[in-house]
Formats: structure tokens, sequence, C-alpha cells
């Protein structure tokens, strides 16, 4: 079944039996749990890699799943190439909606979303798909070596770029460590990884990938905190230069963001930067403060501070 997910995000997101992956993850799940029929419009636009700049925009748009209320509504956003973007709030306030309709698992009918301005409807699908890399919470291995992992379904892929991205994931002394290296065989029928080195696999995955639009779950709530400090470098170096919008679980992977989106029950109800966010009154201070109440020192370092 595995074999399944990697091709979607490239060529689609037909997949027939999902209940396999009910305890993968809730987040994965509502990116997957729909067989997808969009089809090009008669004279859909090819998106070129090398040209797209990855300008992002929602314009007022409102989306409800079949035969449900609304999902979002009115949700303006505007990402300029190379910004970073974060969603913060509950579950079910629209975040991976907001993802999914980036990616054109569904059209809306109620406003717009554009890519380097030109309106997502308009844009062959695929090539769409291709500028955009999702890390999720949760990856999935295939049954094969890790090298071939890593090159997972990009063509003509150099031993040489695969060691750089590992490098760059921090993936690279870890791999070094096991039997065969590269060559090891992992997923089912392989080596077992932890969840934060199948998140660095994850992560050289999409530096090779080399997206112009990003989307990062920022989720490692299994990993130790050795790991997610590694996990954290491998992002952040990963954002640079790209469209990044960060599903955010903590405050403290936000700090960064040039805006940060707080969403409720699908309306925006706070937006801003951390610094802005973490002075006002309201349920970005209060995460904060949830967040951190176990360092009251950070609270007060972190609320005025960069670094
Ligand atoms: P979040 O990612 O913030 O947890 P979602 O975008 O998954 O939120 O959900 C927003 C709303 O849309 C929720 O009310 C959720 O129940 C609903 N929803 C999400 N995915 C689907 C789907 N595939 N079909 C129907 N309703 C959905």
């Amino acid at each position: 079944i595995w074999y399944i997910i990697g091709p979607m995000w490239g060529l689609g997101f037909h997949i027939n039996n999902y209940t396999q992956f009910k305890a993968s993850g809730e987040r994965v799940l509502t990116l997957l749990n729909e067989p997808i029929h969009i089809k090009n419009e008669g004279k859909a636009l090819k998106l070129d890699a090398s040209s797209t700049k990855g300008d992002v925009s929602f314009n007022d748009v409102t989306f409800n799943y079949p035969d449900k209320k609304p999902a979002i509504q009115n949700i303006s956003i505007n990402a300029p190439a190379g910004t970073v973007i974060g969603l913060l709030g509950p579950t079910g306030a629209g975040k991976s909606t907001i993802i999914q309709l980036l990616m054109r698992a569904y059209d809306v009918k109620h406003g717009s979303i554009t890519v380097d301005g030109v309106n997502v409807k308009d844009l062959d699908v695929q090539s769409l798909r291709s500028i955009i890399s999702p890390v999720f919470q949760e990856t999935f291995l295939f049954s094969a070596t890790i090298r071939d992992n890593i090159a997972y379904g990009i063509a003509n892929v150099t031993d040489e770029q695969i060691v750089e991205a590992a490098k760059l994931a921090k993936a690279h002394d870890f791999i070094m460590e096991m039997p065969l290296g590269y060559d090891t065989v992992v997923g089912e029928r392989g080596m077992g990884l932890s969840g934060g080195q199948k998140q660095r696999i994850a992560i050289a995955r999409a530096f090779i990938k080399n997206p112009k639009i990003l989307i990062l779950d920022d989720a490692t709530s299994a990993v130790d905190m050795e790991t997610e400090h590694e996990i954290q470098a491998g992002f952040k170096q990963l954002m640079a230069g790209r469209t990044t919008f960060i599903i955010a679980h903590r405050i403290s992977s936000l700090r960064f963001a040039d805006e940060i989106i707080v969403l409720d029950q699908g309306h925006i109800v706070q937006r801003g930067t951390h610094d802005q966010l973490v002075h006002q009154p309201g349920p970005y201070r209060e995460t904060y403060k949830i967040q951190f109440a176990d360092f009251p020192g950070e609270l007060e370092v972190a609320a005025g501070q960069k670094e």
C-alpha cells in the first residue's frame, strides 16, 4: 500500500483504500481520504519550474466540502515568493483545507487562489503539484534502499545530489551508521527508522525535489529534544528562498514566520508576526502562555527576542 503514496503527490490523489492510514495521524488522513478527480481545463497552463517565482495568494476564499458547512470562510492570504506563512489553530480550524486547496485537491467556487498571479484553476494540475513539496509529520517509506527513498519520483538524480540532500537534512550521519549506508533497505520489509529519522528522509526528499512552495507539518511530538533541534535546523535550511506554509503545532516554530494566521472554525481570528501577536490579548498569546508555562524565563525572553 505504501507504493501508492509517493506517486500520489506527483500524479494525483487517486487512492481507493485508505483505511490502513487511520492510525497514521489525522492530518495525513484528511489529505488522503478521498479520491480526487480534478480535470485540467481545455488549455491548462503548464508551470515552468525554473521560471516560477512562487508568489501565492488566496483571495477571499470560502470553501465547503460536499454537503457540509463551510470549512474555511473569507480567507485572504498574501504570500510573496520566499515568505513564510504560519497556520495555527485547533483541530478542525481549516489548516489542512487551505493546503489541500493550494494543491488543488478541490476547486474553489467562491474567491480565487493564484500562483504567480495565475488562478490555479487555469494551471495544469501536475505541473502545479510538481512545484510544491509537502513534508508531513508522518513520512511513508517504501520498502527500498535509503538512496531510492530519498530520490523517489525524481528522474536523473546523482549519488552526489542524494548525499548532499541528506547532509542538508541532517540525515547523512545516521545513514552512514546503518549496516549498508545508503544501500540499507528500509520500510515495511527493511530496517525500521525512528520518527525523527523518517522525517529527515522526507526533508532530504524535499531538498532533491527543490520546490518553489513548501508545506511543512511541524509536529515532531514523537521525537526527543535533540532530534527536534536537528529537524528544525533542516527545516530552516529547506525554507530558504521558498514560499513556505507551516502547519504549526508549536509556537516555537513560528518565530520566523513573516505572517502567522490564527484560524478558528474556518475564520481568521488573528494575524501578524510573532512579536505583534504575543503582545496582543487573544488566542495566540494564550497558546503561547500554555506552551511556555514550564519555562517562565523563556516567556519573557522569547517575547522580545528573535534569534
Ligand atoms: P485542521 O487541518 O485545522 O484540523 P481541516 O481543514 O482538516 O482543519 O478541517 C476543517 C473543517 O473541514 C472541519 O470541520 C472538518 O471536519 C472538515 N473537513 C476536513 N476534511 C474534510 C473532508 N475530506 N470531507 C468533509 N469535511 C472535511
